[in-house]
């Protein structure tokens, strides 16, 4: 296993044991920035390696409605990232007036155009716009987040498609530490098309990582604290701020924090701050692994998002 990561907070050095019965005397930080920087690079070179053969560089084209403050930082983040790796990208901006038949037009545009690799419609939408219409127009193999039922079902039956990023960014993640989840018991919090449900799927499937005895809980789940207590994997996306306390979390457990919260701190320039679900001061010290908010999943979920795309332009996933 990698420990050599970066330092994790003073109050997380204590001994740890993990699920598979070591210990070391501090939790390992699943490191968002140090890993998706390392995989940009190895997508970097698959893809001067597409040009150098004769290929193009793949190409991405966010669609962005509306002024959403973050979905705009989300898919700025995400275009830049291309940007890192030598995509080609484009951002399409429209109103949030637009009528729902204008956009599935416009994806269908999208879809027919040879030259375009992968297209993401960034949520939320306006009321008016059905994103189960959005998502299912967007032809499966350019579907590069992963959401069409098509690309869910097959993921399901474990077969080739395009995997949902942010589930997908943490099997990565998990895979990077070289972490065994075989036969461990993981609780996932939160059960929404995007991540939870996904995250609970790929968890259990017979794959490595995966093999996991699975609880997929959610907000009618009775007692969630004793269950997360008995989970050698917690994955939290509830979307509510530091809600797993440490008193929900048993010695030795890896933690996937995929909460993003924007809460107000008049201290920064911004005038807020980005928190998880977990509450990391007081959870890290009980870990073997524990993920950062902000620097883990968000970062890793661009990084999903990236290799769908590279996939899309190989041309991997048949349907
Ligand atoms: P949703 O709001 O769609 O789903 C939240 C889920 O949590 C629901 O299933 C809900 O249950 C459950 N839930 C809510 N409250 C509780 C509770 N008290 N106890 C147990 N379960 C509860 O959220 P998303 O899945 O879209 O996002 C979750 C979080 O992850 C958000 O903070 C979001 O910003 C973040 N996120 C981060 C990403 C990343 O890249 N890191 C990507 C996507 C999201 P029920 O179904 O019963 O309502």
């Amino acid at each position: 296993m990698n420990l050599s990561q970066s330092p994790m907070p003073d109050a997380a050095n204590l001994p740890t044991t993990t699920p598979d019965g070591t210990t070391r005397d501090r939790a390992v930080l699943l490191d968002g920035k140090v890993v998706s920087a390392s995989i940009r690079e190895e997508i970097a070179a698959e893809v001067r390696e597409l040009i150098a053969n004769g290929g193009r560089a793949p190409k991405l084209v966010a669609i962005l409605v509306g002024n959403d403050g973050a979905s705009e930082t989300y898919v700025a983040s995400k275009i830049r990232n291309c940007g890192l790796v030598g995509f080609d990208s484009a951002v399409e901006r429209y109103d949030a007036s637009i009528s729902e038949q204008f956009l599935l037009e416009r994806i269908s545009l999208l879809n027919d155009d040879p030259g375009i690799d992968g297209i993401l419609v960034q949520l939320p939408l306006p009321k008016h716009i059905s994103v189960q219409k959005v998502t299912e127009a967007i032809r499966p193999e350019k579907d590069v987040d992963g959401f069409h039922p098509v690309n869910v079902g097959r993921m399901v039956q474990n077969l080739p498609c395009f995997l949902p990023a942010t589930p997908y960014g943490i099997l990565l993640l998990l895979q990077h530490y070289g972490i065994r989840t075989e036969g461990l018991h993981c609780v996932v919090v939160g059960r929404s098309n995007i991540v939870g449900m996904p995250a609970s799927i790929l968890f259990s499937r017979n794959a490595e990582p995966g093999n996991c005895t699975v609880t997929l809980a959610h907000s009618r789940t009775r007692d969630l604290a004793g269950h997360c207590r008995k989970a050698d994997i917690i994955v939290a996306a509830l979307g509510k701020p530091r809600f797993i306390k440490a008193d929900m979390v048993k010695d030795g457990a890896i933690v996937v924090d995929v909460g993003i919260t924007r809460v107000p701190a008049p201290e920064t320039k911004s005038g807020f701050r980005i928190v998880g679900d977990v509450d990391f001061e007081a959870v890290a010290p009980k870990c073997s692994y524990i993920s950062p908010v902000p620097g883990g999943v968000g970062l890793m979920t661009i990084i999903g998002l990236l290799k769908n795309t590279l996939r899309a332009a190989r041309k991997e996933v048949r349907f």
